[in-house]
């Protein structure tokens, strides 16, 4: 298929990206390097803009004629979306906006979105299911929310299919060494541990040792980048073959606490990584685990790479990789 990949210089676009091509798919790579860079784009077309320009959106259908949409252009952090809703609304509401309705108006209606684990909040139950209640706690969940319900009406109004999976903890590089996290700031958990090991980093810091979990730090669901963006080509399969719009939830089922993440990159990397114990992060679940079960059975996706050794050794090696440059 063609396949418009808005986001596809960014840590996940850009894996997405690699995979589609792998597959035969043709691509074009939608991206206004805010946050992404150039030279993760490893093939196809790369055009550069931004969705809230919907001249140039015009201009990209009419170019291109794709024939489905993956979305993964959003700002991610959730801190930052408490103190600047304002910019997290306009570019992951707003601006989702110009891209559906463009692609209603050139017809297009097959679409994958990036959603996440925050569209639920505090848990009542783990592993979480997609029949757990929506209670997103902060503007960023709130605004990935909010397009999955505007993608269930225009799903009811238009027939315009989409699939919304919503990631628990993205991890991981690109087997081969070729891609990987490059996040400025980066926050993610397991690339601050890298940094720390590598030397980019002096320590890092636990958020939290008094959680109810066994070791008392948070336990996450951590899946493998390559995993995900199966899941993507998955749905793109499930949509093309006239599949309903449905929402997945991806994780690998198994969790891992931050203090085990920890002691992984000790053990693969064979560096000694400084500790410092935080208070809690706000807004922090003890435990986020993902029951994919209905991916599993409707996208009949299955994770590949779910021992956190395996996303440790491919994250690591990615480390290894920017500290020699
Ligand atoms: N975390 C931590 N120190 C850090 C960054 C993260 O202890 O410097 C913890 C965080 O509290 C959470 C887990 O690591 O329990 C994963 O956090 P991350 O920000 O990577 O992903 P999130 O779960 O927030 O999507």
């Amino acid at each position: 298929m063609r396949v418009l990949v808005v986001g596809g210089a960014g840590y996940i676009g850009s894996h997405m990206v690699k995979m589609l091509l792998a597959n035969d798919h043709q691509v074009i790579t939608l991206d206004n390097l805010s946050s992404g860079h150039r030279d993760a784009v490893l093939g196809g077309t790369f055009v550069e803009g931004d969705l809230a320009d919907v001249a140039f959106l015009n201009k990209v259908f009419t170019e291109h004629q794709p024939e489905a949409v993956m979305h993964f252009a959003s700002f991610i952090q959730v801190g930052e979306s408490v103190r600047k809703p304002d910019i997290y609304y306009r570019n992951n509401v707003t601006n989702t906006l110009n891209l559906l309705d463009t692609m209603l108006k050139f017809e297009v209606r097959k679409f994958i979105f990036s959603s996440t684990a925050a569209v639920f909040g505090e848990p009542d139950y783990v592993p979480i299911d997609e029949a757990h209640p929506n209670r997103p706690l902060n503007p960023y969940g709130r605004s990935k929310w909010m397009i999955e319900q505007v993608l269930a009406d225009y799903d009811k109004a238009f027939g315009f299919k989409s699939v919304c999976l919503r990631y628990f903890n993205a991890a991981g590089a690109d087997p081969e060494g070729q891609l990987g996290e490059r996040h400025d700031p980066e926050t993610h958990l397991i690339p601050l541990i890298l940094q720390a090991a590598s030397g980019r980093r002096e320590h890092i810091q636990v958020f939290g040792r008094d959680y109810d979990t066994p070791d008392g730090t948070c336990i996450r669901d951590y899946i493998h980048i390559v995993d995900l963006c199966a899941a993507h080509l998955a749905a793109l399969t499930y949509l093309k073959n006239g599949g309903d719009s449905d929402r997945f939830n991806l994780g690998n089922g198994a969790g891992f606490s931050v203090q085990a993440v920890i002691d992984a990159v000790q053990q693969i990397s064979g560096k000694h990584v400084q500790v410092i114990d935080g208070p809690r992060r706000e807004g922090d679940p003890a435990r986020l685990v993902a029951d994919a079960t209905r991916a599993r059975h409707i996208l009949g996706w299955a994770p590949v790479f779910t021992d956190l050794e395996t996303i440790v050794a491919h994250a690591w090696q990615w480390e290894q990789k920017q500290v020699g440059h």
